[in-house]
């Protein structure tokens, strides 16, 4: 059983794709963790992560433990990772390594669960069952500035709401694997919903399915 997730950021991806996976026992990826991470390597070579040809060589020279860096998560690497990850040749260098994940889960799980921006409509088109979760502007800024304000971060909500309408904008704009639902994704809104009410309605889509 495969799970495709996709949707802008601060959608609530990551929590409801952990959640389901640890639920029916399927292995989970978080695939813009690659793209940090290509990111990452790419501000660490003192490139530019627009610059084509040094991030696509960065995305070929990605090892396992670059994904298990505790840096990835703040917004300059985001906003690194989605100009990389407007770079065909990066995201053809990512792409066997999300599919052969789907196709052959880890440690034996039955399935996969995947998250991202390009899952129903690229890396795993056949998927079972396609979600594309979102929420208001607003709201998703919200959310994402209490969890920088609780790990510690000194940051400006007008800001955060900002980077993040420009990283959407950009993801959904690029030529290639851009952001947008597959034509048989579900829709759904989190806007009014806490995390395991979210998690309730998710479960019920898959189990109709
Ligand atoms: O999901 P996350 O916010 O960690 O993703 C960081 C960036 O990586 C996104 O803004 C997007 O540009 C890129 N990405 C992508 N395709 C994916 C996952 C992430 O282009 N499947």
């Amino acid at each position: 059983m495969i799970i495709a997730i996709d949707g802008p950021a601060a959608a609530g991806k990551g929590t409801l794709a952990r959640r389901i996976a640890a639920d029916l026992g399927l292995a989970y990826l978080d695939t813009g963790l690659l793209y940090r991470a290509t990111g990452k390597r790419v501000l660490e070579a003192g490139a530019d992560p627009e610059d084509a040809a040094a991030a696509e060589q960065q995305a070929w020279a990605l090892e396992p433990r670059d994904l298990e860096r505790p840096d990835l998560r703040t917004d300059t690497v985001a906003q690194a990772a989605s100009k990389v990850s407007a770079v065909p040749g990066v995201r053809a260098a990512l792409l066997d390594f999300q599919r052969n994940f789907a196709a052959h889960p880890p440690a034996g799980a039955k399935g996969a669960v995947l998250d991202g921006r390009d899952i129903g409509t690229v890396v795993c088109p056949d998927a079972d069952v396609k979600l594309f979760v979102t929420a208001s502007d607003e709201v998703r800024a919200e959310r994402r500035f209490k969890e920088l304000q609780e790990s510690g971060a000194d940051v400006i909500y007008a800001r955060v709401l900002e980077e993040m309408r420009e990283r959407d904008a950009r993801d959904r704009s690029r030529a290639v694997a851009p952001l947008e639902p597959a034509e048989d994704a579900i829709l759904l809104d989190t806007s009014a919903l806490n995390a395991d009410a979210a998690f309730a309605k998710a479960l019920d889509i898959i189990q109709k399915k």
